[in-house]
């Protein structure tokens, strides 16, 4: 499952970036008041700050065949990734519950949570959160920070819910995020839920088949 924006207070978006940009001014004014950093590199700093959002086209997806529906805004926030932070792990989630009952709290802003990707059962793959964007699904900020999450349909205690098709979908999907961020296939990159730092929710559960799944994504990584 999807679990909340982190450690700490929750923060909106807003007080967030405006943060993140006060620090960065800080930093820079500090480092040219002792001499050290020069004027362009200075001006490289301006243009890289936040802000400087990427275009986006409504009902675009990043996983060619993928399903767009929207999550509401409150269980993400804006981002421009990579260029405002790296994206070096995937971080493998089951729902506990159906499809439509994950979209249906993806979809409510009081839910705090949501990840970029669910896989159905029958292997369909319905996106809810551009990648560009953090996804509030590990429940520790850092990791939303750097990861792209994936939802499976299906109960942790289960197994005959991980289907041949969602396996086979998740992996493609999985695969194709690896090769546009330069993610290493291997489980230091390629992490359940239960794995992230603080956590306490256990998906994907004892069922699920690392050794199965990586060999999927490494097939599929020939193909995409
Ligand atoms: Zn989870």
């Amino acid at each position: 499952m999807s679990a909340g924006v982190g450690s700490g207070a929750p923060k909106k978006d807003a007080d967030r970036r405006i943060g993140r940009r006060a620090l960065l001014v800080g930093g820079a004014a500090a480092a040219v008041g002792t001499g050290v950093l020069a004027r362009d590199e200075l001006a490289k700093l301006w243009w890289r700050m936040p802000g400087v959002e990427k275009a986006r086209v409504e009902g675009a997806v990043d996983f060619r065949g993928a399903r767009w529906l929207a999550a509401s805004t409150g269980n993400f926030r804006w981002a421009d990734r990579p260029d405002d932070y790296g994206v070096d792990m995937v971080v493998i989630h089951v729902t506990q519950g159906s499809l439509a009952s994950a979209v249906q709290v993806f979809q409510d802003p009081a839910h705090r949570a949501a990840a970029h990707y669910i896989v159905g059962k029958d292997g369909g793959i319905t996106q809810m959160i551009r990648e560009l964007d953090v996804a509030y699904h590990a429940g520790n900020r850092s990791y939303n920070e750097r990861s792209i999450g994936i939802e499976h349909e299906g109960f942790v205690d289960r197994p005959k819910d991980f289907t041949a098709a969602m396996y086979a979908a998740s992996a493609r999907l999985t695969a194709g995020i690896c090769r546009r961020y330069g993610i290493p296939v291997d489980r230091e990159h390629i992490i359940g839920h239960v794995e992230v730092p603080g956590t306490d929710h256990t998906d994907p559960g004892e069922h699920w088949d690392w050794d199965r799944y990586l060999r999927l994504v490494r097939e599929a990584q020939a193909t995409v």
